[in-house]
């Protein structure tokens, strides 16, 4: 339990170990940090492997807090699901993202599509649709420039209302990726079913491509099965010439990871974009 500080835990019971305090605190925090405009987007280049072009980016949340510094989403994300602040926070992160792509264009810049993760609650959501393509309406700029990534796990709850969703997303002329891709535990027979444009084969598999002759395979069955269903691959995690030249010389077709770029704030990226690098 907390000591000193007066009175200032008193609120909390006995029982209430300094975890769940804390986990309080960050909630309360986190819920203003829409608010006092705490939030801010990184974006990470995809570039593709056979011309080096930029031709992408993932937009990653970070939470710039006065006193606790930069957050990893990694830690507030998971509670902002289970507070059901992912609401509000995923609304921002679209926003953000599309008034972003509409500056640049303004700014005469040739863009290249931006990803935004979805959340898993986000797309239980019911007006899933009537949110996203609001939000792309009144930022005006077209739906091909907005990707959305969502997991396996996301997709597999009620497969009617999944095909209809992503169905409209895509007539709203959005891109759908699924993300971690291999690491969920669904059917492939979905690949099939559902309206996908793309396969980011998860960070875990390429990690260990040039040592591993499984993680290997698996990578490899991946694009092949992409690309008989005609989807575009993405290699998340790149972090060395080895693995890149793996994945080029076998086909792979974009690449996202620290070997080209971490993610960066939106004045480096818009540099990068610049310059080609
Ligand atoms: P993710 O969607 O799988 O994003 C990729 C993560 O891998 C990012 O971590 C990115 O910084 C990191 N990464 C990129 N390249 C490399 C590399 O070469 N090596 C290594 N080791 N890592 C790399 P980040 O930004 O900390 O985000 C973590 C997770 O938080 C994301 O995983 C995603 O699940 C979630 N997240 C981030 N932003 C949002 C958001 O706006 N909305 C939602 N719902 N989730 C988000
Ligand atoms: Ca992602
Ligand atoms: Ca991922
Ligand atoms: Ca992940």
């Amino acid at each position: 339990a907390k000591k000193g500080g007066g009175n200032t835990f008193r609120f909390y019971n006995e029982g209430m170990n300094t975890s769940s305090v804390e986990r309080l605190n960050l909630e309360t925090r986190l819920r203003h940090a829409v608010d006092n405009g705490e939030l801010l987007l990184y974006y990470q280049p995809q570039v593709n492997l056979h011309s080096g072009e930029i031709i992408g980016a993932e937009a990653l949340i970070r939470w710039q807090h006065p006193e606790m510094g930069l957050v990893s989403p990694l830690k507030f994300i998971p509670l902002a699901e289970e507070t059901g602040l992912i609401f509000p926070i995923g609304e921002w992160v679209m926003r953000t993202a599309c008034a972003q792509i509409k500056a640049w264009q303004d700014g005469g810049m040739m863009t290249p599509p931006v990803a935004v993760n979805l959340s898993a609650h986000q797309f239980r959501q019911r007006h899933l649709v009537k949110m996203t393509t609001g939000v792309l309406l009144d930022s005006g700029i077209d739906g091909r420039y907005l990707e959305l990534e969502m997991t396996e796990s996301a997709m597999m709850e009620d497969t009617d209302r999944v095909i209809r969703v992503l169905r409209e997303l895509k007539e709203a002329g959005m891109t759908i990726s699924i993300d971690d891709f291999g690491t969920g535990y669904s059917s492939l027979s979905y690949l099939k079913q559902f309206a996908i444009d793309k396969l980011k084969v998860d960070q875990s598999f390429v990690r260990e491509i040039t040592r591993d002759p499984k993680d290997a395979a698996i990578v490899v069955a991946i694009i092949t099965m992409a690309h008989s269903l005609g989807l575009n691959v993405i290699a998340e995690g790149v972090e060395t010439e080895g693995q890149l030249e793996y994945l080029r010389s076998h086909g792979c077709d974009e690449m996202q990871g620290y070997f080209f770029s971490r993610p960066v704030p939106v004045g480096d990226f818009e540099q990068m974009l610049r310059s080609g690098r």
